[in-house]
């Protein structure tokens, strides 16, 4: 199936409304992610927080243009589908637990749709890894075991799932949430993103 009819599929998903694994969606499915028959690079990111849930858009708030600015991107690129897939390991909004933050992404999600993306895809390049769900789907036996060990090894992943076709480079989520990890491992911005960015700019020549 190619991506357009899958993209379309997706679309009218309401798995987790009508068929959930436990509790059902808090809220009607919003799906927001981009398939591409042409992209090289895939943003491999967790699932849409309430403003992209509002917006129907990814990466619309301050962690995309963090992203973004990681990537050596903007808009014009980042929102071209014939040039940027993005896959969440959830497409919908999965809602708000108790203390307010946002609910794991569906399980039925990754089950259901995943696998038929990425075999839609198979001319991706790259894929951006972000966050645990995301390193537990794509990185297999390069996962290293935790969220933090994984994205120190981002270089000799790289190296090996490159050997085997589809690099992978792990990132932290460019959270503000995130920025004492940012303050306390200086490597990262130092030596990983002036990687990705060429990583980036060499898929999209
Ligand atoms: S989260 Fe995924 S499986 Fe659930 S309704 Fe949305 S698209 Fe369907």
């Amino acid at each position: 199936m190619g991506t357009e009819e899958l993209a379309r599929e997706i679309a009218g998903c309401r798995l987790c409304v009508e068929a959930p694994f436990r509790r059902p969606l808090p809220h009607e499915p919003r799906p927001v992610c981009v398939l591409s028959s042409s992209a090289r690079i895939a943003i491999c990111g967790q699932a849409p927080g309430t403003r992209v849930h509002a917006s129907g858009r990814p990466f619309t708030d301050p962690s995309g243009e963090r992203l973004r600015d990681w990537m050596g991107i903007g808009e014009d690129v980042f929102y071209d589908p014939s040039r940027v897939a993005i896959v969440p390991m959830g497409f919908c909004f999965p809602g708000l637990d108790a203390k307010g933050g946002d609910l794991p992404p569906r399980r039925e999600c990754r089950l259901h749709w995943h696998d038929r993306v990425f075999r839609a895809m198979p001319q991706l390049r790259l894929k951006i890894v972000i966050g645990a769900y995301a390193q537990d789907y794509h990185l297999g036996a390069h996962h290293r075991g935790s969220v933090r060990e994984t994205v120190a090894a981002w270089r000799e992943i790289l190296d090996e799932t490159r050997a085997e076709g589809v690099a992978a480079i792990c990132l932290p989520h460019p959270s503000w949430r995130n920025n004492a990890w940012l303050r306390k491992n200086p490597w990262f911005e130092r030596d990983c993103l002036p990687v990705l960015k060429r990583e980036v700019a060499a898929l999209l020549t």
